[in-house]
């Protein structure tokens, strides 16, 4: 198994499509709430709001993000200093300055992932202040242009407050934090696991190995190192990515043969496998001897079909079960000691 290691675009996309669309539905819902209550002004701006979210989703389609985040940012910026000047801020549209920080740093965050670019929410966000205030100044100065009837400015202000809380607050808020714990489980797999076959690494197995040195039943553990034999020979006859997927096989028949125990890669063509049984050392050592000498048996009798090749390998493992009187330097060692008398006589064995 291979990690994927490539951002999804389309979740990105389809996010940015979806805000797109909401803005659009937005801005049919304030032409009808101003057409109805003859604000002429605020009835064509918003005509042409939704032509700007139209012909954003041919800039998202293609793809120019950086350019449609600038859009969005600008319509909304535009419509809501007009609103505030036309209706004042009875009716609630000044919070949409606070929720546009909130859809500036959703958009720039998932263009930053996309286009590898770095943000301006920043920037952006200190321009949707100075523009909130100033708006927001001029109403009270000068007096909004149009005075909406009391019921229609509540329903409003009720819609506006509840759109930018749900929404943005809660809605947006929520998909960054879900992108932000996906991408931070992502970086722990990939911290503790090996790149190439997909097993888990040497430093989650030396970790590992630190909590087993606490464990209460230590005696019950065993460990094996397995190498795959004359290697080099085998890449430099077949060539290294032939090596390279043999290394990913042998990976599968451990992790299939080895379901219970706990596997890695310990490094080039060593693997190590770590199991547990009964409550006594005798227990593991025979546990350990079965299992270990039918993973040998399987790797010796699998065929490694390389571009229509038939190949075939051994491997040479040393299993030790742990010793309440060593450390686990002392038992990875032992289990290295037998690895290598199992190479000086004869390889293709386990020697325990
Ligand atoms: P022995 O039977 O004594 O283990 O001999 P060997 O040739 O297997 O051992 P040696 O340590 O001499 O060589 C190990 C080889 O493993 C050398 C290196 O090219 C190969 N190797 C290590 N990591 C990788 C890898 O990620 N991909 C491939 N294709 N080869 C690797
Ligand atoms: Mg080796
Ligand atoms: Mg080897």
């Amino acid at each position: 198994m291979k990690f994927n290691f490539v951002i999804p675009k389309e979740k990105s996309m389809a996010l940015l499509y979806m805000l797109n669309g909401t803005l659009m539905g937005m801005h049919c819902i304030f032409l009808v709430f101003f057409a109805l209550n003859h604000v002429t002004v605020m009835t064509v701006v918003n005509i042409f709001s939704i032509i700007t979210y139209l012909c954003n989703f041919i800039v998202l389609r293609k793809q120019f993000l950086r350019a449609s985040s600038i859009i969005v940012f600008v319509e909304i910026i535009v419509h809501m200093f007009l609103t505030i000047l036309c209706v004042g801020t009875g009716s609630g549209f000044q919070q949409y300055y606070i929720g546009c920080a909130a859809v500036i740093f959703f958009m720039e965050y998932f263009i930053q992932r996309l286009e590898k670019q770095p943000a301006n929410s920043l920037l952006l966000c200190a321009i949707d202040g100075v523009c909130y205030l100033t708006s927001v100044y001029l109403s009270w100065t000068r007096g909004a242009r149009y005075t909406l009837k009391p019921l229609p400015t509540m329903a409003m202000q009720l819609f506006n407050l509840f759109v930018v809380f749900v929404f943005i607050s809660i809605f947006l808020l929520a998909i960054m934090v879900k992108t932000a714990s996906f991408y931070e489980g992502e970086l722990t797999r990939q911290a503790e696991h090996d790149r190439l076959t997909g097993m888990y690494n040497r430093q989650y197995m030396i970790e590992y190995l630190t909590n087993v040195e606490h464990a209460s039943d230590r005696p019950a553990y065993w460990l094996s190192i397995l190498d795959i034999d004359d290697f080099k020979k085998f890449n430099d006859r077949h060539g290294h990515n032939c090596g390279d997927y043999v290394l990913c096989e042998i990976s599968r028949i451990i992790s299939m043969q080895c379901r219970k125990q706990v596997s890695c890669r310990w490094g080039g063509e060593e693997f190590l496998i770590l199991g547990h049984a009964g409550s006594a050392p005798e227990a593991a050592q025979k546990e350990a001897k079965e299992l270990l000498e039918m993973l040998r048996r399987e790797v010796e009798r699998h065929s490694f079909v390389y571009q229509n090749q038939r190949l075939v390998l051994t491997i040479t493992l040393g299993m030790q079960v742990f010793d309440d009187s060593s450390s686990i330097d002392e038992w990875i060692n032992s289990a290295d000691q037998k690895l290598y008398i199992g190479k000086s006589s004869g390889k293709n064995q386990l020697v325990c």
